[in-house]
This record gives C-alpha cells, sequence and structure tokens, in this order.
C-alpha cells in the first residue's frame, strides 16, 4: 500500500540483519504456513480495513523463529499504517513506554517483542493505554502528587512473546486476538526454502529442499540459516552446483543431524543422559552443568525437544525418553511421516 512507511526501528532493538529482511515476507500473502492463524487474523484485519476501525490488539506466542515478528511487520503494511518496534526487554520504566505512545498515530501499530519482560510498572501503565486509549501520568510527590489523564489516538497493540506463561491476566485479557504459532511441517518449510533460494537466486531441485526443511527443526528462521549455510558450501567447496549429496554434507559438517537437531541440542540431552543418569533432573542443574542459562535452555532448546518426545517434563525435572536415547545412540530412523506434526 503507498501509504506503508518502512518501519521505525527505536530504541535499542536490532534492525534485523539485511539477509533476513530480504528473506523476510513482506505481505500476509507471501506467509507459508499457519494456516488457520493467518485466517483468522485476516479475517480481523479485514473487518478493521472494512469497517475503518482500529484493529484490536493481538498477542502472539510461541517458540523464536516461527514468525511473530513477521506477521507484526505485515498487519500495519495490509492495514496502510506505519509500525513502531519496541522490546520488552528494554522498556524498564513508564518513561521509556511514553515517547512509542504519544507518537503512535490513530491506526497504527506499536510491536512489542518479548513482551513478558515488562516490568509490573510498565505492564500497568499500558492497561489504560490498552483499554481506553489514555495514560494516566503522575506529577509532584507524596501529599502534592496528582495525576493528570493524558489521551492517546486509538492504536493497536502486538505483543509477541515466547513464555505465554509469564504474562500476567490482566495483561491477556486486555489483547482481543491471541494466537498460538506452532512449528512449521516439513511440507511448509520446504516451501519457505523454495521461495528462499528464489530470492537468492539458488537453483535447487524438490529433494534438496525437502532435506533442508526436514534439518530445520520446524522453524523458518533456521531453514532460512541452513540455506544459506549450503549456498556458503556450494560457493566454497562445490564450485556452485547443489544437489542433495552437497547439501547433506554441508549441514552434516554444521553437527546438523538428521532430526534438525544441532551440537548445542545434542549436548542438553547429553548432559541429562551422562551427568544426570537420564534424568529426572531440574532445568537449573541442567544449565549450570553445560554453563548455559536457564531460560535459553527453556525458550530455544527444550520446546522442540519436548514436541519431538526426546525428552520429557516431570514434576520432578527433566528426563530422557527412550526416543531420546535412541537419537544419541545413532540409531534414530528420524521423524516417520506424520510422525511428528
Ligand atoms: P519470531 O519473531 O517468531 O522469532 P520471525 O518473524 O523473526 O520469528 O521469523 C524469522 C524468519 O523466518 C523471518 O525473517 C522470515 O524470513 C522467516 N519466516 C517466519 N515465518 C514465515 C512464514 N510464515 N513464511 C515464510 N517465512 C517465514
Amino acid at each position: 500500500m503507498s501509504s506503508y512507511r518502512e518501519p521505525t526501528i527505536r530504541g535499542d532493538d536490532e534492525p534485523p540483519a539485511a539477509e533476513d529482511r530480504a528473506l523476510r515476507p513482506t505481505r500476509m500473502a507471501d506467509m507459508v504456513g499457519q494456516r488457520e492463524v493467518y485466517e483468522r487474523l485476516m479475517i480481523a484485519v479485514d473487518a478493521a480495513r472494512k469497517r475503518g476501525d482500529v484493529l484490536g490488539h493481538i498477542l502472539l506466542d510461541g517458540p523464536p523463529g516461527l514468525g511473530k515478528t513477521t506477521f507484526a511487520t505485515c498487519i500495519p503494511r495490509e492495514l496502510g499504517t506505519t509500525l513502531q518496534i519496541a522490546s520488552g526487554a528494554a522498556l524498564a520504566a513508564p518513561k521509556d513506554l511514553l515517547p512509542y505512545l504519544s507518537n503512535a498515530a490513530e491506526g497504527s501499530v506499536l510491536f512489542i517483542d518479548e513482551i513478558h519482560r515488562l516490568p509490573i510498572a510498565v505492564e500497568e501503565f499500558l492497561y489504560p493505554a490498552m483499554e481506553d486509549f489514555r495514560i494516566d501520568i503522575t506529577l509532584g510527590e507524596g501529599v502534592a502528587a496528582r495525576t493528570i489523564n493524558m489521551p492517546l489516538r486509538p492504536f493497536t497493540l502486538i505483543g509477541a512473546t515466547t513464555r505465554p506463561g509469564l504474562i500476567s491476566k490482566p495483561m491477556r485479557d486486555r489483547f482481543q486476538v491471541r494466537e498460538h504459532l506452532d512449528y512449521y511441517s516439513p511440507e511448509d518449510l520446504a516451501e519457505i526454502i523454495r521461495r528462499s533460494a528464489v530470492k537468492l537466486e539458488l537453483p535447487m531441485d524438490d529433494a534438496t529442499a525437502d532435506e533442508i526443511a526436514r534439518r530445520s527443526r520446524g522453524t523458518p528462521r533456521l531453514a532460512n540459516n541452513r540455506l544459506r549455510w549450503v549456498r556458503d558450501y556450494s560457493t566454497s567447496r562445490a564450485a556452485g552446483s547443489l544437489d542433495l549429496a552437497i547439501a547433506r554434507t554441508a549441514l552434516e559438517m554444521q553437527g546438523i543431524d538428521i532430526l534438525g537437531l544441532d551440537g548445542f541440542d545434542r549436548r542438553y540431552l547429553e548432559t541429562i543422559q551422562r551427568v544426570f543418569g537420564g534424568g529426572p533432573v531440574g532445568i537449573e542443574a541442567i544449565a549450570h552443568t553445560m554453563s548455559s542459562a536457564p531460560d535459553t535452555l527453556e525458550d530455544d532448546v527444550e520446546p522442540f525437544l519436548l514436541r519431538c518426545e526426546l525428552v520429557i517434563r516431570t514434576p520432578r525435572g527433566r528426563r530422557l525418553t527412550a526416543r531420546g536415547e535412541e537419537h544419541l545412540s545413532g540409531l534414530s530412523p528420524g521423524p516417520g511421516p506424520g510422525r511428528l506434526f
């Protein structure tokens, strides 16, 4: 839409790497997979556009790299409006939110990534902004303190989180639309890889796209990363040619196995197996042993391993499953058709 302006990147947020931007779909129609979520969001967007209303607030949750930011950047394009991007981690106090709220044009979108990291004071400051499009500012202190209301132009908040469980109920209830993004099927990932290969001007047969898809952990971001690595390998070691065998060699060289797990994922499984006798073991203990942060393990590593049933969570901690043992011993046959998704 002609009135669309490039997203304003403010605050401490890292703009996405140029190549990431190049592969990110710019329109909803270019997005692959997540059909049910896609349809529901399209209906909400279409209805708002037809009625000339402001789109209701949207909360997107799901593991990293599944398309939360992509939805948040495509939606304002569909609406023909502007987008501001903020990160929950960088909004330490209500005053940090003020510029975003006062800059928000009528009907524009404010995207807050990692919204579960907002401190409670900032969250409470957001409540009237979300509900009544006003903010309460306290001036002065003690008995002399008074609160003034500042009206805002109606806007749409899109929140994204990898930890929906950490969002308070009052916050959650203020989102009219709540959607969960799940891992992509190998077929959808193969389609994303084929489209990215076209953008990168990389000729690719279907068997190669399928192989990279199978080793992408159900995640578009990783699919694109794996594709870029395969392209580098092809340029550097195979005189620019690419086929299934070359893709496999490239991915194995990076330590990416048949399920798409990388060395770090396997180290997590091995830690439970070797150090803790298969579990059950608490996440803190695993994190200490691996010199990693529990949050990283919980957000980035565990969801896919749980999904593949390589580990389970019990009240007493994480436990390796027979399938997990099998995978580590190299006997894993990989996901059978329809087995994981
Ligand atoms: P999140 O915000 O959930 O961490 P992103 O939206 O940043 O994930 O997605 C990571 C990358 O994966 C994007 O840059 C884009 O290239 C790709 N991607 C994500 N979702 C899709 C999709 N539905 N179709 C095509 N590519 C996608």
